[in-house]
C-alpha cells in the first residue's frame, strides 16, 4: 500500500492516531487529520521499535501498529508455529516476567519458544498447569502478582527466587543429609534376615555417610542432622529447627519403607505439600529429580513423588524432600540394599539429582545419562 503521511486525512489516519493514543504517544487532538504532532509519534513509535524512521506509515511500521494494538489479557497468547503470534500484549507480557525474575530472552513481542518456556515456568511455581500459553487464568495470577510484587516478592515466589539467585553452582551451598530415626530405640523398620537383623536406622546412616562425602568432594558444605547411635530420638521438628538453623540451601531425608506384605517393593518421594495446588514448587522439583534418577539409574520400583505437610517437610524453610529407599520388607529391595555396591549407585543417583537442581533449565540434560564429573566441568566453565 501507498505510504500513509503528513497531510492525509480519512479512516486511516485516525485508526494510526488511536494506537498511538493508546500507547501514550500522542494526545487526543484532531482525529482526522495526520499533523505534526503525528508525525512526530510515528517517528517516536518507529524508533522504538527499531524500525526505519521516516514519519510515514509504510507496510511494516502498519504491521507494528498493528501488533501494537493489542493488550495484554485481550486474547489468549501461545507459541504458535510456523507464525509466532506477535504483539504489544506479548511485549508487555515479556516484561513481566522478566521484572520477576524469569528468562524470556528479548523483549521483541513474539511469543517463540523462549517465552513460551518462561511462561510455563511462571505457571508452575504459581501452580497452574505448565503448558505454555498465557490465558485467563495465567493472566489473573499475573495480576494478582503484580500487586504483590510491589511491596516485596509474594512469599511463594521467595524460596524459587532465592534458589535461583544462589547460582547454578554447588561449590559453598549448605545441604542437610537427614538419615532418618537413630537414637534410643528409634531404629525405624528392623528385619530379622537368618542370623542377622537389618534395620532402617543404620543402613540409611550408612546411606547418609557415603552421600556426605560424595557431595563435600563437589564442593558443598554437608551436615547430617545425627550421628550413628544418637543418645535419644529426634522428632521431625527438632530436624527441621536444626536445618534452618544451619541456614541450609537443601535438605534431603533418607528413610527405608517397610510392610507387612513382603510384595511392597519400591522407591518413593516426597516434597511439601497439601495436595491441592498448594505445594513447594523447587521441593517438587528436587522429589522429582531424586525419584527420576534413583528410579532410572537402579531399576527400583517406581512409586512416584507425593506431596505430604509432615512437619520436616512442613517446618523447614528450605526445599526438603524425603526419600523412601525401597521396603527393608521386600526380599527384592532388601537383597539390593544390603549390597554397598547397590548403595552407592543410590547415592551416585541423589547426586546427579542435586547437581541437576543448579543446573539451568534450559541446558539440562536426559535422565540417568549425567556422568557427575563432566557435569562439574561445564558448570566450573560456566563460571
Ligand atoms: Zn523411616
Amino acid at each position: 500500500m501507498r505510504s500513509i503521511r503528513r497531510g492525509d486525512t480519512g479512516v486511516a489516519v485516525s485508526e494510526i492516531r488511536s494506537i498511538l493514543v493508546g500507547l501514550e504517544l500522542l494526545a487526543e487532538t484532531d482525529p482526522d487529520v495526520f499533523d505534526d504532532a503525528l508525525e512526530d509519534a510515528v517517528r517516536a513509535f518507529q524508533q522504538s521499535r527499531g524500525l526505519g524512521i521516516d514519519g510515514m506509515v509504510g507496510d511494516e511500521t502498519w504491521g507494528a501498529l498493528d501488533a501494537a494494538r493489542w493488550r495484554l489479557g485481550s486474547r489468549t497468547l501461545f507459541h504458535s508455529v510456523p507464525d509466532a503470534l506477535v504483539g504489544e500484549d506479548v511485549r508487555t507480557l515479556q516484561e513481566r516476567l522478566l521484572e520477576m525474575g524469569f528468562d524470556t530472552g528479548r523483549t521483541d513481542s513474539i511469543y517463540g519458544a523462549r517465552t513460551a518456556r518462561a511462561v510455563a515456568q511462571f505457571q508452575r511455581e504459581v501452580g497452574l498447569v505448565p503448558d505454555g500459553s498465557c490465558g485467563p487464568q495465567t493472566m489473573k495470577a499475573l495480576r494478582r502478582l503484580g500487586r504483590k510484587v510491589v511491596g516485596g516478592r509474594p512469599q511463594w515466589l521467595r524460596e524459587a527466587e532465592a534458589f535461583r539467585q544462589s547460582g547454578p553452582n554447588l561449590v559453598g551451598k549448605t545441604i542437610v543429609i537427614d538419615p532418618g530415626h537413630g537414637g534410643g530405640d528409634d531404629t525405624g523398620v528392623v528385619v530379622p534376615d537368618g542370623p542377622l537383623r537389618w534395620n532402617e536406622a543404620d543402613l540409611v546412616f550408612d546411606l547418609a555417610s557415603r552421600l556426605e562425602g560424595r557431595l563435600s568432594a563437589a564442593g558443598m558444605r554437608v551436615h547430617l542432622t545425627r550421628g550413628p547411635s544418637p543418645a535419644a530420638p529426634m522428632s521431625g521438628s527438632e530436624r527441621a529447627a536444626l536445618a534452618n538453623s544451619l541456614g541450609a540451601d537443601l535438605l534431603i531425608s533418607l528413610h527405608l519403607d517397610g510392610h507387612s506384605s513382603g510384595s511392597a517393593e519400591g522407591v518413593a518421594t516426597y516434597h511439601y505439600g497439601t495436595g491441592n495446588g498448594l505445594s513447594s514448587t523447587v521441593g517438587e522439583r528436587l522429589a522429582n529429580l531424586v525419584q527420576r534418577e534413583i528410579v532410572v539409574r537402579t531399576g527400583m520400583h517406581d512409586c512416584r513423588t507425593h506431596a505430604k505437610t509432615w512437619d520436616l517437610l512442613r517446618l523447614t524453610r528450605m526445599p526438603t524432600v524425603r526419600v523412601d529407599l525401597g521396603y527393608l520388607t521386600s526380599p527384592v529391595d532388601r537383597e539390593r540394599l544390603i549390597d554397598p555396591m547397590f548403595r552407592e549407585q543410590i547415592v551416585e543417583a541423589i547426586l546427579a539429582a542435586v547437581q541437576r537442581m543448579y543446573f539451568p533449565v534450559e541446558r539440562d540434560v536426559p535422565t540417568g545419562s549425567i556422568d557427575v564429573r563432566q557435569l562439574r566441568m561445564a558448570l566450573a566453565e560456566k563460571g
